[in-house]
């Protein structure tokens, strides 16, 4: 197996979007990325052509982040092709239509939490068992030699989107506990576990929740007056990611115009 020279990041939802974005810049600055997707394999390529184009090292990788056997298929495949795992954004995140908590079916209610959480665990399982230093962690070979990890959270787990998605706000919140656990769980063995909270981006995300304008109808309530772009956000998570950012853990960094 060729070890990749360069660090190895991997995104999940890196098809459209904030993690389309953070590929970009992250391959910008020397990242080679895996961008995984769940279903937009042209969405993904796109992204891999647009990153090689530039000088760049990129590979889209498949995976439902919800679905366990697709995730250890994805990072046996990284781990194929690279031979090394450097740094995670756990990105994919999804919402679901407007409604009130009495509407909300059981199985609504765990989608949001499988994918926007569970998903978020199990890819940091795995890239933890393949980053700490402390041995024994990793069941299939040496320790690793440390990395970085950047959850991406919401402003929502603060703000608790009444009547919009509660249960979406619920599993950010869930987000931003498991990055304070995360970070001092294996903040000495190498790893730093920050989140970023992201306030109303312009994204596809809110025409997937039945509400295309919904950056747009909701400036007003942000103190800079506007949307943030999915750049503005790749810029902080890929800080996270680097050297730069060499003493922080644990931190939940908003994203959100003052919101
Ligand atoms: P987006 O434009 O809707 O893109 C979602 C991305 O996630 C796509 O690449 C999609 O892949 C992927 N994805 C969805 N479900 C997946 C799954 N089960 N497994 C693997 N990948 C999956 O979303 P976005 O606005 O960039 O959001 C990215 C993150 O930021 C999410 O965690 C979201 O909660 C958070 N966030 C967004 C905002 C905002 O205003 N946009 C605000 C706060 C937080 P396919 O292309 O294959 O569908």
């Amino acid at each position: 197996m060729n070890i990749s020279k360069q660090p190895v990041v991997l995104i999940t939802g890196a098809s459209r979007g904030i993690g389309a974005a953070t590929a970009t810049l992250a391959a910008q600055q020397g990242w080679a990325v895996v961008v995984n997707y769940a279903s937009n394999a042209r969405a993904a390529d796109a992204v891999v052509q647009q990153i090689q184009a530039a000088g760049g090292t990129a590979l889209a990788l498949q995976a439902d982040v919800a679905d366990e056997a697709q995730v250890l298929a994805m990072f046996a495949q990284m781990d194929a092709h690279f031979g090394r795992l450097d740094g995670l954004v756990n990105n994919a995140g999804v919402v679901d239509a407007q409604a009130r908590v009495e509407e909300m079916t059981v199985a609504r209610i765990r989608r949001m939490f499988d994918v926007n959480v569970i998903g978020s665990f199990v890819c940091a399982r795995e890239a933890v068992r393949r980053m700490s230093t402390r041995p024994g962690v990793n069941p299939h070979g040496a320790p690793g030699r440390g990395g970085v990890i950047v959850n991406v959270s919401s402003a929502a787990a603060r703000l608790g989107s009444p009547g919009q998605y509660v249960d979406y706000a619920a599993a950010k919140g869930a987000i931003d506990s498991f990055t304070i656990g995360l970070a001092k769980e294996v903040a000495a063995e190498g790893i730093r576990v920050n989140a970023v909270r992201p306030g109303l981006i312009e994204t596809d995300i809110h025409a997937s929740g039945g509400l295309p304008d919904r950056v747009a109808q909701l400036a007003h309530l942000v103190p800079m007056q506007r949307g943030g772009t999915a750049d503005e956000v790749a810029q902080s998570i890929v800080w996270l990611l680097s050297p730069a950012a060499s003493y922080v853990t644990m931190a939940l960094l908003d994203v959100s115009g003052g919101r």
